[in-house]
């Protein structure tokens, strides 16, 4: 008997979503193992902007395979019920999911997927009609939710067991002893990226962008990141193979667009980026690159920008996060601005214009005040590069978790609903929405006034 297994991605719950190249790339990592452990895998993606059931595929397009989601409003649970924004189911419908699962055999086994912690309701209602639809079937949640929130997700995922962190040993020994094959598989040596199975791309309906990572985890330890709890141990591919392996899966698939998930694409540039780059741009291969991630300015070099620049990369985003020298020296990033102003000048050499550059500019921290943030979207706008204003939203077991577990009611630590990125910022009073939309409104009007001047 073969055993069959079945990956859901669920839906998105939130006050806003958008499809900035996101794939589930950890499903897709499982389904890879697997396939090698001779298992038959299905995927079942509820934020598919390509499923089925959408009378346009992909939904909503945008430029570079990004796009809007189908969402419907729902009832905003109880803890944010105080936020003055609609929440929304972000994805296809309840009953597509359910079409999409009939016309699956009962599988032996569901490995249901999770990003953001405070999405949580969307993995239990996913995981809720999976019961009801395979009541016989264990399910097995994993990812991000129950890594950073494990007693969490075991209270109120409905899963039948929880798994945090990587998962594919987890897989391995779970398919050990529940199909009990002759010779058991060992292991994997997590540590050697190359011993992983490929992602089983195929499974990715559209074919439009293909989810990639050459490392794992930081060398880095920023006070508000959780990459070492998600990925504890920092590791890399290597370049020439990652390379090659990149153009055999792009030109096999036909994928036009190539999304990097690296937390650190850039650290430790000349033995790992650079010569990855050489050999994608030597092969010829015509693909169009993102970064959803922000790259380390410090890292950005002349050699480095041209390298980007050659590759195609269309949009390049920068984690800035903050101007201020001693916020950014509290926070464990260097405080050497002369480092990003460099990056900018060798991004701008490269023949990158200013339209293609953002810079992630942070808001919210502990501690944080609106002159801090105003001031560092002025620095950034005085280059002519855009501000993207992200909310900080905080992430258990880091260092500014720390400062805020007990802010709230119920505390953020009893609720990942309060981390979410439109409610934490909320809940200080620092950083109200007339002066966010006036920000906002500020960097609309010089994006503009910057486009007119470069026509
Ligand atoms: S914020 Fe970025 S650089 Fe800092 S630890 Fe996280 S992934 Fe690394």
């Amino acid at each position: 008997m073969i055993p069959r297994i079945l990956l859901v991605n669920p839906w998105i719950t939130d006050f806003s979503a958008y499809d900035l190249w996101a794939r589930p790339l950890g499903l897709l990592y499982l389904a890879g193992v697997a396939r090698h452990l001779g298992c038959e895998v299905f995927l079942v993606d509820c934020t598919d902007r390509w499923h089925e059931s959408l009378e346009t595929r992909p939904y909503k397009p945008r430029r570079f395979s990004c796009g809007k989601y189908p969402a419907v409003e729902i009832p905003k649970p109880s803890p944010v019920e105080w936020v003055p924004r609609r929440f929304k189911r972000y994805g296809i419908s309840p009953e597509a999911f359910r079409r999409s699962l009939d016309s699956i055999a009962p599988p032996d086994l569901i490995l249901v997927g999770s990003r953001m912690t405070y999405w949580y309701p969307g993995v239990s209602e996913a995981v809720g009609i999976l019961r009801e639809r395979f009541p016989r079937t264990p399910i097995v949640l994993g990812g991000v939710y129950p890594t950073l929130f494990r007693r969490h997700s075991e209270r109120f995922s409905g899963a039948d067991r929880v798994v945090a962190g990587e998962g594919e040993n987890a897989l391995v020994e779970l398919i050990n002893a529940m199909f009990k094959p002759r010779s058991p598989a060992p292991c994997f040596d997590l540590g050697d990226l190359e011993q992983i199975p490929p992602p089983a791309y195929d499974l990715i309906a559209g074919r439009d962008c293909l989810p990639f990572m050459m490392s794992r985890g930081c060398p880095r330890r920023c006070s508000y990141c959780a990459s070492r709890f998600l990925f504890p141990q920092y590791r890399r591919r290597d370049p020439l193979r990652a390379a090659d392996q990149l153009v055999e899966w792009v030109e096999r698939w036909g994928f036009g667009h190539v999304a990097f998930y690296d937390d650190a694409l850039l650290a430790d540039r000349r033995r790992y980026f650079l010569p990855f780059a050489e050999r994608l741009i030597a092969s010829g291969l015509r693909a169009r690159f993102h970064t959803p991630n922000g790259l380390d300015y410090g890292a950005i070099d002349d050699e480095t920008a041209q390298r980007l620049y050659q590759l195609g990369f269309e949009t390049i985003r920068l984690s800035l996060e903050t101007a201020d020298r001693e916020r950014l020296r509290l926070v464990g990033r260097n405080p050497d601005l002369g480092r990003f102003e460099k990056a900018l000048e060798s991004l701008f050499r490269a023949g990158f214009d200013a339209s293609r550059i953002g810079v992630y500019v942070l808001f919210g921290l502990p501690g944080q005040r609106r002159t801090e943030v105003e001031a560092t979207v002025e620095y950034v706008l005085g280059f002519g590069v855009t501000p993207l204003l992200s909310e900080f939203s905080p992430l258990p077991l880091t260092a500014e978790w720390e400062k805020v577990r007990t802010v709230g009611s119920p505390p953020v630590e009893e609720e990942p609903l309060l981390t979410n990125n439109s409610v934490f910022y909320r809940l200080s009073g620092e950083f109200p929405d007339a002066w966010l939309n006036e920000l906002r409104r500020r960097i609309r009007e010089a994006k503009e006034k910057n486009s007119a001047r470069a026509r």
